[in-house]
């Protein structure tokens, strides 16, 4: 029979700023989110930002609250047969605290810390690898931390990071979101160029955003619905109503126009190709956050894999805890779930290990 793996993954974090209280950030939205999540018998995957937590243990009179409130939930989610596994905001390695309130340099090079520098990132990934093995096994045995996702989704450029992860025996990334584009203050990257539409690959340790068969590094890219931007674009204009399939064909007809032109003017060096490539791009993509979604979305984009052909589908699914807001949606979209007989909870560890082994080296 077929079964579709549903992962839900939970960036368990403050902003990326340093400014929210931690408990009403992560603490309090995430016990609810396990609560419904138990009642239904879904499992939750909290990807821990470590940074965070290290920043606070350097002050222990001012966090002592957090740093309890943080090691008792996570090992709640463990004892309750959720999962943890590892998010790295690098932008925290200078983080003050003064004047009550956190300061940092955040900019791009602090943000992308990880990709440019190997001896950093083996060193953090070791740090909280260790931390996340040693306090969280006790309460189950077969607890490992093997899977990752970078802050801001940076994982390009991808070399240091990639052998960082997998030198700590880390080999699952989930950091890319299929046409995810971003150059300015916050770093580049690029993940438009990825050839599968929700499915895991196998990742090139230079670039993430590639597929490379007979690498160690697995890649489960966060599920996105697609959308048209020109067609979009269009319809906001002149109100969907006005098009019929035939005008619609119309438009799509001189998209590929246009992309035939962009694909002839690609060799004209990264800057030109960039802004020619964000002017042409027919195809937007937004990432399946369960927090911020319309449930009806998620369900639907779950029941159209279900006319797929392959036996196993992955469905890795986003949120931040800082977003929990309306627990009546989480609901929905649990029920919604329930009902489809081919669903089947995982945690990303879970995952992490089968799909590994389903996407064999070549
Ligand atoms: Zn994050």
């Amino acid at each position: 029979m077929k079964v579709i793996d549903i992962v839900f993954t939970v960036d368990y974090e403050i902003h990326g700023n340093g400014q929210g209280e931690f408990s009403d950030f992560c603490y309090r939205p995430t016990e609810l989110m396990l609560d419904i999540a138990n009642v239904y018998g879904a499992k939750i995957s909290l990807m821990a930002e470590m940074e965070h937590y290290f920043s606070m243990q350097l002050y222990p009179d001012i966090f002592y609250k957090d740093i309890r409130l943080f090691e008792a939930q996570l090992s709640r989610a463990i004892k309750e047969n959720h999962d943890v596994q590892l998010h790295l905001h690098p932008q925290w390695l200078k983080a003050r605290y003064q004047n009550g309130r956190w300061e940092f340099p955040y900019t791009a090079n602090e943000i992308a810390l990880l990709c440019n520098n190997y001896e950093i990132a083996f060193e953090r990934v070791r740090k909280s690898k260790d931390w996340l093995t040693h306090n969280l096994q006790y309460y189950n045995s077969k607890y490992e931390c093997v899977s990752f996702r970078a802050g801001y989704f940076q994982m390009q450029p991808s070399s240091n990071i990639t052998r960082a992860l997998i030198d700590n025996g880390i080999f699952c990334d989930t950091s890319v979101v299929k046409g995810l584009f971003r150059s300015g203050w916050n770093g580049n990257l690029d993940y438009r160029d990825i050839r599968t539409l929700n499915r895991p690959y196998r990742a090139s340790m230079e670039n993430v955003a590639l597929e490379d068969k007979s690498s160690p590094v697995i890649e489960f890219p966060i599920n996105v619905v697609q959308y048209d931007i020109i067609l979009n674009k269009f319809l906001k204009i002149f109100g969907h109503t006005k098009y019929t399939s035939d005008s619609i064909s119309k438009i799509q007809k001189m998209k590929i126009e246009q992309l035939q032109q962009h694909s002839q003017t690609t060799q004209m060096g990264y800057k030109v190709d960039t802004k020619i490539k964000k002017l042409f791009h027919p195809k937007k993509y937004r990432y399946l956050d369960f927090c911020q979604e319309d449930p009806n979305t998620i369900l639907s984009s779950i029941k159209m894999m279900r006319c797929e052909d392959d036996r196993n589908l992955l469905v890795v699914l986003i949120a931040h805890s800082k977003d929990f807001v309306f627990s009546n949606q989480f609901k929905h979209l649990l029920e919604g779930i329930n009902q489809i007989p081919e669903c089947n909870y995982l945690t990303l560890r879970e995952a992490s290990r089968k799909y590994y082994e389903l996407i064999k080296l070549h």
